[in-house]
């Protein structure tokens, strides 16, 4: 295995010097026979909560792996924003979606039932699953928070800063980020239906609510996402940090 390749892998527990954690069989597998890695290797080992810490591998078994917690090797960061809202697509396109919005630095996901959304079930589990499948691949340290389905009338209520995507028009995006400024924002994309009359006029009507523009060609919801995701982290996200890439070892 190249020496510049860092595996970083989601753990659940606490994370602390000289604890051993056990792999999961996904992961045993993972190291053991697709990494091809074997005793006194090392990977990273994060959970969103303890920073990210060095441990080593101890095989067991036949395809059982421990791993034995060293030292920290980045202190914890958590993203409180900005909040990524989008109606459900399919399958496939919300495993993207979600992947790529984990990518972008969104804080937290939740998805927003409206009148033509196309599926009302959502696999909350799956969305994280996938959240955290991107987060060990891009050197994030949190994992986006996803939340249960909500409607689109209890999110409107919820709302404070809400900037919709409206493919009939609105504001630039860019500019309207820049004049807007940094602070906590919600950021909506609406269903591959687009938004139903009333919830046009409810957005429109919302003080706290502004209708942006991602430019002149309608983009399928997971391209509205990652387009909107990644104007807002140019504009006033955290492109704009210095700790933006906190680790000089991660992939190339
Ligand atoms: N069915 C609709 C398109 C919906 S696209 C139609 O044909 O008109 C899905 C969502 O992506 C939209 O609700 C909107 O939130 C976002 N979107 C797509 N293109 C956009 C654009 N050019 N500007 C702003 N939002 C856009």
């Amino acid at each position: 295995m190249s020496a510049r390749v860092k595996i970083r892998l989601h753990v659940d527990d606490p994370l602390v010097a000289g604890c051993e954690r056990v792999a999961s069989p996904p992961q045993a597998h993972y190291l053991r026979r697709v990494m091809r890695l074997g005793d006194g290797d090392q990977v990273a080992l994060f959970n969103g909560r303890d920073g990210e810490w060095q441990a080593r591998i101890a095989t067991e078994g036949r395809g059982g792996c421990r791993l034995l917690v060293e030292t920290c090797i980045r202190p914890q960061v958590f993203e409180t924003d900005p909040t990524l809202a989008f109606a459900p697509v399919k399958r496939l396109r919300l495993d993207y979606l979600v992947q790529k919005a984990c990518e972008l630095g969104a804080a937290r996901l939740i998805p927003v039932l409206t009148r033509h959304t196309g599926p009302t079930r959502v696999n909350v589990e799956r969305l994280r699953a996938n959240a955290i499948e991107a987060a060990e691949q891009c050197g994030r340290l949190s994992l986006p928070e996803v939340v249960a389905p909500v409607r689109f009338d209890a999110f409107l209520a919820g709302c404070e800063r809400l900037f919709w995507a409206d493919e009939q028009g609105g504001v630039n995006a860019c500019d309207t980020f820049d004049e807007a400024g940094p602070g906590p924002a919600t950021l909506l994309i609406g269903p591959e239906g687009g938004f139903a009359e009333d919830e046009r006029a409810a957005l429109t009507a919302h003080d706290g609510a502004l209708a942006i523009s991602l430019g002149p060609r309608i983009l399928r919801a997971d391209t509205a996402a990652v387009s909107l995701l990644t104007l807002w982290q140019a504009a006033v996200g955290d492109w704009r940090n210095d700790c933006a890439r906190q680790s000089t070892n991660l992939p190339l």
